[in-house]
Parts: C-alpha cells; structure tokens; sequence
C-alpha cells in the first residue's frame, strides 16, 4: 500500500505501484472527519489516482489526525459540504501549509476538488493554486502530472493547465466550462474498505451520476449531467474483483447514486450481489421508481431500511419545486415497500421553502399520516434540512429567510411529525446560514475563513472585516448583477434559470 499512514481496521482493494525513488510527498486531503471522508468515493478517487501514479509518496490526511506539520510536494483536497471551508483552512495551519496562496509562492500547491468546487469555486480563490470543478475523471490525472513534471513552479503548472475545462488557477486563469461528463465505465468505487466510516466495511459503488429528475434546489442535474448509468458488466467485474481480493472480507455491497433504483439494469445488480453471496445497502430511492418488480427485489435482498425524498408534504409546491412526483406515488411506494418487508422509512424533507404557509403545513400534515398508513406499521422518521440556496440551481437567486421564519417553518413541520405520530430529526438551522453565505460567496469569504481561523475574532465579525455582509443571504440576488460564480462558467443559461426560479416562487 502506497500510505505510509496506518489506520485501524482497513483493508486495502487496490495494489499501488511502489513510488520512484525521491518522490515527494502528496497528502490525499479531507477536510471532515476520517469516517466522513473514508465514506466519500470521490475522495477515494483522489487516493487512488495519486497512488496509482506512482510519482509520488503519498499519504492521507483527516480533520481529526494529530496535527503534524508535513513537507509536502502537493496537498489534494476533496470538498464536499461548503462549510469545509473552514475546515480546510484549519487544515492547511496544522499541516504547517500558509493559507494564503499569494504568501505561499515557493511553498506547496494546494489543488481542490469536489463537488462544492463544481457549484462555486470564487471563495477558494485565496487558498488555492488550482481548482478542479466537475467530473475529476478526466483532469486530475492531468493535473497529477504536471505537478510531478513542474513541482512547485506555478508558471508551468499555470501554462500546461490554464486551458483544459475545469480547471482554474487563481491568479493565472479564473474562467473556464466545466469539465466534460466522463464515461461511466470510469466511475468510482472504494478502493479501500474501512471499519470506522458512515458504511462500515461496505464496497461502495457509483451505478450513477446526475438524476433524471431535474429539481430546482439541487445540483445534481444542473452540474452533473447528462444522467449517465454504469454499465452491468462493468458493475459485475468490479464485484468479482473485490468481493474476493485477498484480506477484504466483506460482503457488503453500498449502491451509491441519487436515483438508485432508476438504473435500467438495477435488479439486475441487486441478483448480481445477492449470486456472490453479499448483500446491499441502498442510497435514497425516488418514489416514482419503486414498482412492483423493484420492490420485490429489495424485499429479496432484505433491505429493511428505505429513504424516500418527498420534499415537502405539498404536491403543488413539490411541483413548483421541479419534483414532479405526487403524492400517491409516495404512498404507493410505501406500500409496495412495506409489503416487501421494509420496515423503516426515512423520508428527507425540507424548511425553508419560498411562498411557505399554513396552507403548506396542514398539507405536509394531511401527507404524513397518508404516508404512515400507506406503510402498514412501519417506523417512519422525518429528516428535516433547511433548504439552502446553490449556485448554478435555479434557486441561486432565492433570499434565504430569516432565521425567525426559519424556526417557525421547522417547527410546524415538527407539529405535523407530531401529529402524525412520528419522530424527527432537524439538521442545519444556524448552520445552514453559514453554509449559504459560503456557498454564495466571493473571495472575500475565503480571507475571512482564514482571518477566523487565525483565532482574532469571531466568524461573523471575520465576514465583515472582509467586507462581506452576513444577511446578505436573506435578500433576492443576482437578477441585475453578476454572480461570483458566473464569472467564471459564464451565466449559465440564466434565462432558463430565472423561468424555473420563477416557477417555484409560483
Ligand atoms: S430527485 Fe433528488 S437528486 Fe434528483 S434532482 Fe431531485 S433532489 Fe436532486
């Protein structure tokens, strides 16, 4: 294995080649915690496609290792949640990298990547030296060897990457389209099973990418598209490949996508684990996939635990929103479900959403208990986030509310959780603010993460010591102005977006 770093209780899939003699150091970097970042496939891709180049030695690195000062060729981060930001400035202190990419011209380069990069790179212009924004299959390779080839001399870097799509070097060139959709042949899997992660010793595997739906809160489609399958051949050989690898006992196989059961060939897959003795875990399932077939091949696999999105509890507003699923759909798939023997139900809702009334709540209320009936006596669970804005979405223009109307919202869902009889879980709230000012931010962010992290003031006081306006995220935006975002992939269909953004205000 090419990690000098232990961790307990892993087992690696992939053989690396040994690095050359006097490679420097790369850090495969993740700004979260060890378990979240040994759960991310992109952050496995990272690992691999560095180990696999053999040009240099490198090692991982988490928020909650042991700070330890390093002396790094490179360090590559993955950043999935916008408020890893802050973490990936903590980061950099403890490895005894400068944040500041102007005060860093001789030091290491600091390369990011990720699917916050994707949505918004503007506030990681002060941090980093190149930015990789969408699909990594076809750039990080490239960018792996020109850091090989040039070290740390940012001109050549500068000159043999400032023209390939997806790729930003602040300071050298900060426009560019994003990076061509890649093959699915080229999607991910774990290339290490780990004890200690969100799926513990699970073998993830990417069987999509993009959604066929098209919701105006999500990314999903807006970046990664068009929605793209992975073939059932290929599905097939990376199972025989690790299921059996020497040292990976595991028979657990995780099916990681934003529409699982929209794949064409997914009972297939489900047949394929279940016929080399493993088992399946599932990420969310829309509703409008689950037949009876599909259900039938989940209750064989004994999958008890189902996630659903339904959003809100309003068909209109779900409609509104560009998730053009109804209610019934829901109730069908619970049944189905619960028939197959599924007997817990998560269903992922959300606060916060434009033109929200009484009206709204009684609805969600009335949609809950049809649900609850619907599963037959199956536990069903509400997991509450507060919507936040993305960029390149049609909601990017959105004013977030206040945090009063915040509160209320999340507690009138509660009543109707009540209500219903069921249990729910609340994410976000305060910190979902600070995920929208970073997500929706320019430079100026990115200085006060570092002005914060130095430890002299407060966050809020850092943003507005950077000239950045904390409820700046509570008022409309864009429509007369140029979105940080916008100046580097262009507007984006803009039109389009401002008719769907308008659509959902209704
Ligand atoms: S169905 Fe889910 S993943 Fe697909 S666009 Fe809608 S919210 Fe995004």
């Amino acid at each position: 294995m090419a990690d000098s770093r232990k961790y307990a209780g892993e087992s690696p899939l992939e053989k690396y080649p040994e690095p050359r003699s006097g490679a420097p150091l790369a850090i495969a970097a993740y700004p979260n915690s060890y378990s979240t970042g040994m759960s991310n496939l992109g952050f496995h891709f990272v690992y691999s496609c560095l180990a696999g180049s053999g040009r240099f030695r490198v090692e991982r690195r988490f928020l909650d290792d042991r700070p330890v000062p390093v002396t790094a060729g490179a360090v590559f981060f993955t950043v999935s949640y916008e408020e890893d930001l802050l973490n990936l400035v903590r980061m950099l202190v403890s490895l005894g990298i400068e944040p500041m990419r102007e005060r860093r011209a001789e030091g290491p380069l600091v390369i990011v990547g990720g699917p916050v990069i994707s949505s918004n790179p503007v506030p990681f212009f002060p941090l980093a030296d190149v930015l990789a924004a969408g699909e990594g299959e076809g750039t990080l390779p490239l960018i792996v060897e020109a850091v090989a080839d040039e070290g740390s001399d940012r001109s050549a870097l500068a000159s043999r990457l400032s023209t390939v799509d997806g790729l930003i070097l602040p300071g050298f060139s900060e426009q560019t389209q994003t990076a061509a959709p890649v093959d699915p042949e080229l999607f991910q899997n774990s290339v290490i099973l780990a004890s200690d992660t969100v799926f513990p010793d699970m073998l993830l595997v990417e069987i999509s990418r993009g959604c066929p739906g098209a919701c105006s809160f999500c990314m999903a489609t807006s970046v990664y598209r068009p929605f793209r399958t992975m073939p059932l051949e290929r599905f097939e050989s990376i199972l025989d490949s690790t299921l059996g690898a020497e040292g990976a006992e595991t028979c657990r196989v995780g099916l990681v996508s934003t529409a699982v059961a929209a794949h064409p060939d997914f009972t297939e897959m489900m047949r394929a684990v279940d016929g080399r003795g493993g088992s399946v875990g599932l990420s969310s399932l829309r509703a409008i996939d689950v037949d009876g077939a599909i259900a039938e091949a989940i209750g064989r696999m004994h999958i008890r635990s189902i996630s659903l999105a339904p959003e809100t509890g309003s068909e209109a507003m779900r409609r509104k929103l560009g998730k053009k699923v109804s209610d019934r759909a829901f109730f069908n798939a619970a049944r189905l479900l619960r028939e197959a023997g599924v007997s817990r139900f998560t269903l992922y809702m959300l606060a916060g959403l434009p033109g929200e009334d009484r009206l709204i709540f009684d609805e969600t209320e009335r949609f809950l208990k049809a649900f609850v009936e619907s599963a037959g006596g199956a536990r069903v669970m509400v997991n509450l986030n507060v919507l936040v804005p993305k960029p390149r979405t049609p909601l990017q223009f959105m004013a977030m509310p206040g945090q009063k109307e915040l509160r209320a919202s999340v507690d009138s869902v509660r009543v109707a959780c009540s209500e219903a009889g069921i249990g729910i879980s609340v994410k976000g709230g305060r910190s979902s603010m600070n995920q929208a000012r970073i997500a929706l931010g320019d430079e100026a962010v990115g200085r006060a993460a570092v002005r914060f992290i130095a430890g002299r003031t407060s966050w809020k006081r850092a943003l507005r010591d950077e000239g950045v306006d904390p409820d700046l995220i509570h008022l409309e935006r864009g429509v007369g102005e140029i979105l940080p975002w916008e100046h580097v992939f262009g507007d984006g269909g803009r039109d389009s977006l401002l008719v769907r953004y308008r659509a959902a205000l209704g």
